[in-house]
This record gives structure tokens, C-alpha cells and sequence, in this order.
């Protein structure tokens, strides 16, 4: 393990001091630069690379197969075409009603308020969504209310991304307030993967935004690999759960990351001892330049039937995939050709 003073910094600093130079991270993890063949590169121009260097030091140095390694370094597989895998794969752009909304399930609404990301992931579904024409500025508030105060189902806005955490406590707590004005509004949801990989970002003025709020907050974290979840992690996560927030996590089924039942299952319990509780396991989305993270169906059912046979029900993540206009992620097991 590389030893950083990462820990010593706010999550400000961290997040202005990214690695994005595949060879920076290569040298950092001691691995020979032979790994980036001249399609990596490319491939990072395309979707450019960046991780914490936090989320770095929770890689093995030397190894080049390290499951966090590989959720970010850019691979010339990404330049491959592959029959199905196309940019939008769930048809986010045909949804889109509003700049930065998302309304495609019934009682839940979708707001993306910025297009940053603390890490880039590879087999991002979003990696070619058009963001940054597409966020709400302040004036789009009152559009947005006017929209949800004709949509009395909605009970819950999630805050989605990009990461929501990339954005500042001000701004978080200026648009809390706008949705705690509305009463129909019940339940705050915010999927972020920051907390997984600047785990300072969890701090004391976010903590009591979160706790103070009339609306009952759920963060829906990201990880895939519980050597994602080393101590300082688990207990930034537990502080959360600790205010009563509740914390769940969604993981993404990837080939050579966590494509072993073992794998999940540790990941499961490792979340557990942050008493954060799975939630969802995707199966990859279909998208342009991931096709290398993908599974055949039927390991896909093997993984999840050994998973199901070894975890109490009660730490086991729904399999899921979503399907473009459907009005709900679509339970996949027992399906597996879905
Ligand atoms: C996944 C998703 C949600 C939330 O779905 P849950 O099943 O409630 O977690 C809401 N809106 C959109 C557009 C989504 O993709
Ligand atoms: S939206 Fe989530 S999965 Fe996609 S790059 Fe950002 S952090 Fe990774």
C-alpha cells in the first residue's frame, strides 16, 4: 500500500487533486506502463480518466489486476464495437423533461444537479450522456416545482449525477430547502459513490444538513468490491447510520472485478459491518465501450444462485437490470435472459 497523507486533507483538496494521467497512476501503483497500450489512451481522451488518490491507496501496489484498478484505468477494449452496446442504453435522453430531471418511475423523481464525478467508472452507463447542456439553474427551480405540484405521486426526489456529492454543503443545503418547501415531498434519496471514495466527504456540516432535515434522507452508496470498505470508510459510513440515516448500497456486476460469488458475499458482510444493508446489484447496462465488463446470462444465474444459497435473505442485493420504459428496474432472478 502506497501511503498518502490523504487523510489529513478536507475532501475540497482531494477532490481538486485527482489523479487523471493514466501513467501518473500506473508509476503510483508500481506497475509497468506496458499496461496501456496506445487504445488506453484513446480511451481516456474519450472518457477521460480520474480517482481519488484515497480510493487509489485501497489498490494492491504491483498487482494489475486489482479490482479497483480496473473499474478506472482506460483499456483499448473500450474503442471496440459491440452489437447492442450503444451510447444511451436507457433512453435517458427520450425522458428528459426538464433540464436536469428525470421522471420515469411513478412516485420517484430523478434531479441531476451537476454532471461532475469524484471518479469515472468505465462501464459508466452515463459515460456519454450529454450533462453539462442539461442542468437546472436556479431559475429552473420554479419550473420544476410547478412540474412536481402536477405530479402528486412523487413523494421522493433523488439526487442523482453525476455525483451529487461533488457539489458543496451550501448548494446541497439550498436545494434541500427548495424541496422541503414543497410538501408532497417526502423522502430525499442521494445516490453517490463519493462517500466510497473520499470518504471525508461525510463531514459534520454535511452530517447535520442530512440530520436536521424534516425530509427522511437515504443515501444509496456505490460499491462494488468490499476492498472498497477498509476501516476509515466503514466508520465514516456507520457515523451516517449512527444519525439515523439509512444507508444502502448499490453494486454493479462486473466481469474481473467481483464476478465470483466469494466476492459478493464479502461484500456483503463487509457493508453489513458499516451496517449499511445491499440494495441492488445491476447487471451492466449496455453501453458503448463496456462490453469487456460484461457477463454471459447463465454465469450471471450460477454467481446469483450461490450468492442466494450462502447470505442470510437479508444481505442479499436484488438483481436487477433496467430496461429502457419500463416503469421499474426489472428483477432479473429466475430470468437470466433478461
Ligand atoms: C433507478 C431509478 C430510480 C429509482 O429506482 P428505485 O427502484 O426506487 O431504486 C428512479 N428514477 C430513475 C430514472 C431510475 O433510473
Ligand atoms: S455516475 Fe457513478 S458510476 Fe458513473 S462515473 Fe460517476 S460515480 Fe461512476
Amino acid at each position: 500500500m502506497i501511503n498518502y497523507l490523504y487523510q489529513e486533507q478536507n475532501w475540497q483538496s482531494q477532490l481538486s487533486n485527482l489523479i487523471t494521467d493514466p501513467q501518473e497512476l500506473l508509476n503510483v501503483l508500481d506497475l509497468s506502463q506496458d499496461q496501456l497500450l496506445s487504445g488506453a489512451i484513446l480511451a481516456s481522451e474519450q472518457f477521460k480518466l480520474r480517482v481519488p488518490r484515497a480510493f487509489v491507496n485501497k489498490m494492491q501496489s504491483g498487482n494489475a489486476l486489482d479490482p479497483l484498478l480496473l473499474q478506472v484505468l482506460p483499456h483499448h477494449l473500450e474503442l471496440e464495437e459491440h452489437t447492442g452496446f450503444v451510447t444511451d442504453p436507457l433512453g435517458e435522453e427520450a425522458a428528459n423533461q426538464l433540464p436536469g430531471v428525470l421522471h420515469k418511475y411513478k412516485s420517484r423523481f430523478l434531479l441531476t444537479l451537476t454532471g461532475a464525478c469524484a471518479i469515472h467508472c468505465r462501464y459508466c452507463f452515463r459515460r456519454h450522456f450529454p450533462y453539462q447542456e442539461n442542468l437546472p439553474k436556479n431559475e429552473d427551480w420554479l419550473n420544476i416545482k410547478q412540474y412536481l405540484e402536477h405530479q402528486p405521486d412523487v413523494n421522493e426526489v433523488i439526487l442523482s449525477g453525476g455525483d451529487p456529492l461533488t457539489l458543496s454543503n451550501r448548494k446541497l443545503a439550498l436545494w434541500i430547502e427548495r424541496l422541503e418547501s414543497l410538501e408532497q415531498i417526502k423522502i430525499l434519496r442521494i445516490h453517490s459513490r463519493v462517500p466510497i471514495v473520499i470518504p471525508e466527504r461525510l463531514d459534520e456540516d454535511l452530517i447535520s444538513l442530512l440530520k436536521n432535515s424534516r425530509l427522511r434522507i437515504i443515501l444509496v452508496v456505490h460499491s462494488n468490491h468490499a476492498q472498497e470498505l477498509d476501516a476509515h470508510t466503514c466508520s465514516k459510513l456507520f457515523r451516517l447510520v449512527s444519525e439515523n440515516i439509512t444507508v444502502l448500497n448499490q453494486a454493479v456486476l462486473l466481469k474481473g472485478v467481483n464476478d465470483s460469488a466469494q466476492a459478493l458475499i464479502d461484500l456483503s458482510y463487509r457493508l453489513f459491518d458499516a451496517r449499511v444493508m445491499p440494495y441492488y446489484l445491476h447487471v451492466l447496462d449496455k453501453v458503448k465501450g463496456a462490453h469487456h465488463f460484461d457477463l454471459e446470462a447463465d454465469q450471471i444465474d450460477k454467481i446469483y444462485t450461490e450468492v442466494l444459497a450462502s447470505l442470510p435473505g437479508y444481505l442479499v442485493p436484488k438483481l436487477v437490470r433496467e430496461i429502457a420504459g419500463e416503469k421499474n428496474k426489472t428483477p432479473l432472478y429466475g430470468n437470466p435472459t433478461l
